[in-house]
């Protein structure tokens, strides 16, 4: 079991952090590098395997440090798909997941970055759980860093952020991990196939844009009205969408990227002429692509609440809507919902052990 919160993190440190404590240490900033590039470029997790550190040095950071931040103890294959869903252990005993999902031209890792959530959007598993804690930076890498040991570093080209959790409440380490995985010296991984997916949390929407990131950025839209929105996802009423959408127009404008919105598909709620009217309109206002999503049965949510009213929008009706959309000038996507079978898919990550 793994029991090492009492040593520093190594994984969630970025490049100047770990050259920064080589240094305070008494060591050269470079051995920073060197542990830097066994991590990241040769997934290499063991300190006696990292044979340019001296001996002794070694032995030092096996005493002070640890290399583990989760612990991969379980995995579900899709027997549909491809899609593979892991459940890492933190070192507290909570439980988290992430999902890969192999598509044709990409192959893509959803991440999570907290434990449960506390945003309680309510198409979604993981807002019933409930929030337990932030993970780590070392917490989020590790889960990019264990699946790539499993299936080679090139294997991965994407990363979402999208799995449990809502990462622009745990700024900094979300921040961290992005800041690792976007470093020159961290191969294969670039800033343009890397998305945030958000709620909708403004001011860090705009501290992200000016902290010179330039990751793409998706916004879980839902509905194009308030009064909608605020019941769909309860955060809608602190952050409501005018103070989302002005956020949005500055990060595209600060990064020179599209954003996505995300709008899972819910009969006669969000699928009616005035939503495709609503989001015609926004879609020319916010430089933009909208991604439509099957909405995904999720078994144990509340059949009294608001969430036990929520039925998908039927697949014809999905793919006329986005048609209409596409007439009306829109970049529309219509999404797989992958990983149905194994609560991999959006919306469905929960785990109940937490
Ligand atoms: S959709 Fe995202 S932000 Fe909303 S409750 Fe689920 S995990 Fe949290």
């Amino acid at each position: 079991m793994l029991k090492q919160k009492e040593k520093i993190e190594l994984k969630g440190m970025t490049l100047q952090q770990m050259k920064d404590y080589f240094s305070s240490i008494g060591e050269k900033p470079f051995r920073g590098e060197q542990v830097f590039n066994w991590l990241f470029n040769h997934l290499e997790f063991e300190y006696d395997n990292m044979l340019n550190l001296p001996k002794e040095l070694r032995e030092r950071l096996k005493t002070s440090t640890s290399l583990i931040s989760l612990d991969l103890f379980d995995y579900q294959d899709s027997p549909s798909t491809k899609t593979k869903k892991y459940l890492f252990r933190t070192y507290d005993d909570k439980v988290i997941e992430s999902v890969v999902i192999p598509e044709k031209e990409r192959n893509t890792l959803c991440i999570s970055t907290q434990v449960g959530c506390p945003l309680d959007c309510k198409f979604c598993a993981t807002g019933l759980m409930g929030y337990k804690r932030n993970l780590s930076a070392g917490e989020i890498v590790d889960q990019y860093l264990l699946a790539a040991k499993e299936y080679g570093k090139k294997f991965i080209t994407n990363i979402v952020y999208m799995g449990m959790g809502e990462p622009l409440l745990n700024f900094k380490n979300t921040l961290d991990s992005i800041k690792i995985f976007t470093n020159e010296l961290n191969t294969g991984l670039s800033r343009n196939r890397i998305t945030i997916s958000t709620a909708g949390i403004p001011p860090k929407i705009k501290e992200l844009a000016d902290n010179d990131i330039r990751i793409k950025l998706a916004l879980s839209l839902h509905s194009c009205f308030d009064d909608i929105r605020n019941k769909i996802m309860p955060i809608n009423i602190k952050y409501p969408l005018k103070e989302n959408f002005d956020a949005l127009r500055y990060y595209a404008k600060k990064t020179k990227t599209r954003i996505t919105f995300e709008y899972t598909m819910l009969k006669e709620i969000n699928d009616r002429s005035e939503d495709i009217k609503a989001l015609t309109h926004l879609c020319k206002q916010i430089p933009s692509k909208l991604n439509l999503i099957p909405f995904n049965s999720i078994k144990h949510m509340d059949p009294d609440g608001f969430s036990g009213q929520l039925e998908p929008t039927a697949a014809n009706l999905i793919e006329e809507f986005a048609n209409q959309l596409r007439d009306n000038g829109i970049t529309v996507f219509v999404r797989n919902t992958q990983g149905d079978d194994i609560a991999a898919a959006c919306g469905q990550l929960a785990i109940k052990a937490s």
